[in-house]
């Protein structure tokens, strides 16, 4: 039976001719799901919400109602043509490989023509038979539940594969029933299940064989086609030179595929005929037969088309890449061009002067505080926040540990992530030491004699610490340190005494009043500073240290990021001047940020009104967990290196662009918290979705008048709608037990609930609104009763009291 599967290799080259029709029918649909459709793949394989899937389909398959209806009419008949004609090809292929029918394609398509039907017939038979067999086994292994067993799963696996092969070789038995016998009918799979049952060792002979030189082919395909394999995910999915890649991968594997049909087509035949003998002459006819040389000859074609197409097309893209990152390093700035004045703002009652010094991991910082007393009440005491205390903490139990272990993957978090140090060396106040008692991460000082109403303060606290190796909001990670929450702040005091909140793993619960900071910060002289305010001087400082000196008027709190290798793009919107800092090695990523900030940030100020400063930077963070948001500053990580190691996921991600739809989902939210937060401030721990759900509903409805649709929430929250109002847009971060929990309620649902206002009150009235909860509570701190009041002033008491129910 091999015998003749190899005979005919040689010697039929009407059955070439139709296996590799058969085979490049087959392979067209893979390569347009590996390129058009590849974003709704990806999203079915990593969730498997069929939803999400189509909500994913490129515009132009679900735009307008008729171009979606005359596309889709053009897929399915395309498909249904292929199905027909990759059928009657292998009908004429059957017919083609008894060695008793006459040879060349024509005959063989003249001879199987009256059969064409019962072949058709039998494939859908076959497909429906197929679907019967394995649902059962997908719904068993769906029932025994994801946490199923590695066994279980490999039982099931086995018994899935085991069914779908005897399904087809029977089909195949069939088919040959069919086209070279004309038996119709029940009658060809009885006739299969015959052949089966007699010749039980000479299919499992055929059947081995075929397994074994197709995996001996696929091995050879990596192995001869090693570019192919690398530059599998290098360009974007809809691009010429995806479109080319995807040629050469055809060139390669069609005609591999048609030796192992033409095979299969010799073998199986001999099966249903009962063939054995050998191929008269056998070994002596192979030495004069020229097929293999030609076989060879062909190979070596094969191996430099299917390389020399994709080397090609790579050298020209990593050119044009690399044109891009040099215009792009041209256009860059560096940080003394960003020097300013001093802004000048009516001064705000407490002022912060910070003197820090940055050596490697170790920082020693003191804050002078000038505080004055305008509560109302007389104060005993103030109370600080001290939150770097928390990263001294067993690193499971520093704020955000817990995600990043939960998300590590890889391990990589788990192996270089280590908790810093945090000691108080000094608190003084007036000048003379002061009883202080540090709890958590607040700090107590007793003040000498009791503060009055309108009376001033001078507060000193000198702190020191080891940074802790760690991606977010504080910590060295790789070449980037974050300062974020690191100066010691007053704590907010209202009627009932001062506000503290447990510095935990759910939210963000900072919370402070605006001050003016002036901020210095002596580092080695090659790192590269940004962060809150404006940079008013760099200093060289001593040989090799340089001070950073910034000023921030009227901020809620400062925070800064020190690289070597930061590097900086910068472009004027709306009077914001945006500027986008990143490594040198991701110049790319830079200058998308650069513009996705221009556009947000632009948005943003025509629908909500100016920003109280008019510098935002944006940083390109080593963060794992998204972005953060500070005044006047975002820090945005770069996707999600928690699948660093992890093989081919984090690439496919990429390849299908939700890398990129989180790049720009988390800039536009981190934007839009310099509204929400910055501008207006909240007390976030309590009334989180004051500014979570107003960020999340903005960057909604940026996003939405860019793309016309939801494409890029769906990528990034991996949802297909957004999630209905839970009940829990009012509770306070510490009612929730995880982020994902936080998220859902606070984010998602939150943001639900304000759009639902947008739907009833219309776009402009809601930005309208939006616009006047913003200028009336600039640089304030506002409540959810502010937010009300907004509503009611702009659209009215009755929309106002509805929102609020
Ligand atoms: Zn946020």
């Amino acid at each position: 039976m091999l015998q003749y599967g190899w005979r005919m290799l040689s010697s039929r080259p009407s059955l070439w001719v139709l296996a590799l029709g058969c085979a490049l029918l087959a392979a067209l649909p893979g390569a347009l799901a590996g390129t058009i459709l590849a974003t709704p793949i990806v999203a079915f394989l990593v969730t498997g919400n069929p939803l999400l899937a189509v909500g994913l389909l490129p515009e132009e398959l679900t735009g307008s109602p008729g171009s979606a209806a005359l596309l889709w009419g053009l897929v399915a008949l395309s498909l249904l043509g292929a199905l027909c004609v990759r059928s009657r090809l292998y009908a004429a292929a059957v017919w083609s490989s008894d060695g008793s029918n006459e040879p060349g394609v024509s005959s063989a398509l003249r001879g199987s023509r009256a059969r064409w039907p019962a072949v058709v017939r039998i494939y859908v038979e076959s497909g429906l038979l197929l679907l019967c067999v394995l649902l059962p086994i997908a719904s068993l292994a769906f029932a025994a539940g994801g946490g199923a067993a590695g066994g279980t799963s490999v039982l099931v696996l086995v018994a899935a594969l085991g069914a779908r092969s005897l399904i087809r070789v029977t089909t195949t038995l069939a088919i040959r029933a069919t086209v070279l016998d004309s038996v119709g009918g029940r009658l060809a799979w009885k006739s299969a299940i015959n052949v089966l049952k007699q010749r039980r060792a000479d299919a499992a002979a055929v059947w081995i064989a075929l397994v074994a030189i197709g995996a001996a082919l696929w091995m050879g395909g990596r192995i001869i086609s090693p570019v192919l394999q690398d530059t599998a995910f290098d360009y974007p999915p809809v691009s010429a030179y995806a479109f080319l890649r995807e040629v050469a991968q055809i060139t390669m594997a069609v005609p591999l595929e048609a030796f192992l049909l033409v095979f299969s087509f010799g073998a199986w035949t001999a099966v249903y005929r009962d063939i054995q003998a050998r191929p008269p002459g056998g070994s002596q006819r192979r030495q004069t037969n020229p097929a293999g040389a030609r076989a060879a000859a062909f190979l070596l074609v094969v191996t430099i088309v299917s390389n020399g197409i994709p080397t090609v097309i790579d050298s020209r893209y990593t050119d044009e890449q690399s044109a891009e990152t040099s215009a792009i390093e041209r256009s860059e700035i560096e940080p003394e061009e960003t020097l300013r004045a001093a802004p000048t703002i009516r001064p705000s009652p407490t002022s912060y002067d910070v003197t820090a010094r940055l050596e490697d991991e170790h920082l020693t910082w003191t804050t002078r505080v000038a505080y004055r007393n305008v509560t109302g009440q007389v104060l005993k005491n103030l109370v600080f926040h001290l939150y770097p205390a928390a990263y001294a903490r067993p690193l499971a139990d520093i704020p955000l540990a817990g995600d990043l272990l939960a998300g590590d993957l890889s391990g990589s978090f788990r192996s270089r992530a280590r908790p810093g140090t945090f000691t108080i060396k000094r608190v003084m106040v007036d000048g003379k030491n002061a009883r202080r008692e540090a709890n958590g991460t607040s700090l107590v000082v007793s003040l000498p004699r009791p503060l009055k109403q309108g009376a001033a303060t001078n507060v000193t606290i000198a702190l020191d610490a080891e940074l802790p190796v760690f991606p977010e909001r504080y910590g060295v990670w790789g070449e980037m340190t974050l300062l974020g929450n690191w100066v010691p702040v007053v704590a907010v005091r209202d009627e009932e005494g001062w506000v503290l909140h447990e510095f935990g793993t759910v939210g963000d619960p900072f919370f402070s009043e605006v001050a003016d900071y002036r901020v210095l910060i002596e580092a080695d002289d090659r790192q590269n500073i940004t962060g809150t305010g404006s940079l008013t001087r760099i200093q060289q400082s001593s040989d090799d240290t340089r001070t950073w000196t910034f000023d921030a008027p009227g901020v809620r709190d400062v925070a800064f990021a020190a690289s070597v290798t930061m590097r900086a793009l910068e472009r004027t919107t709306a009077g914001v001047v945006v500027r986008s800092w990143y490594p040198a090695e991701a110049r790319a990523l830079g200058a998308a940020n650069l513009d996705t900030a221009v556009a947000a940030v632009g948005d943003y100020s025509e629908r909500f009104g100016p920003l109280p400063f008019d510098e935002v930077e944006v940083v390109a963070t080593s963060g794992l967990l998204g972005g953060m948001e500070y005044p006047g500053v975002v820090f945005v990580g770069q996707g999600n290196k928690s699948l660093e190691g992890v093989p081919v996921l984090p690439e496919l991600l990429e390849f299908a662009g939700f890398a990129d739809a989180q790049r720009r989902y988390v800039l536009g939210h981190e934007l839009a918290h310099q509204w929400w937060y910055a501008s207006v401030g909240n007390d976030q721990a309590s009334e989180p979705w004051l500014d979570e759900a107003l960020a999340e509903a903005s960057t909604i409805t940026w996003l939405r008048r860019v793309e016309n649709g939801d494409r890029t929430w769906k990528m990034t929250n991996l949802l297909s709608e957004p999630p209905d109002n839970d009940g829990h847009l009012y509770a306070g971060v510490d009612e929730f037990s995880s982020n994902q929990e936080y998220i859902d309620s606070i984010y998602r649902s939150g943001a639900g609930t304000v759009l639902d206002l947008r739907t009833r009150v219309g776009g402009d009235t809601f930005d309208a609104i939006l616009r006047s909860y913003h200028e009336t509570n600039r640089l304030e701190i506002a409540t959810a009763g502010d937010f009300f009041e907004a509503i009611q002033k702009v659209a009215g008491s009755d929309v106002a009291e509805s929102f609020a129910r």
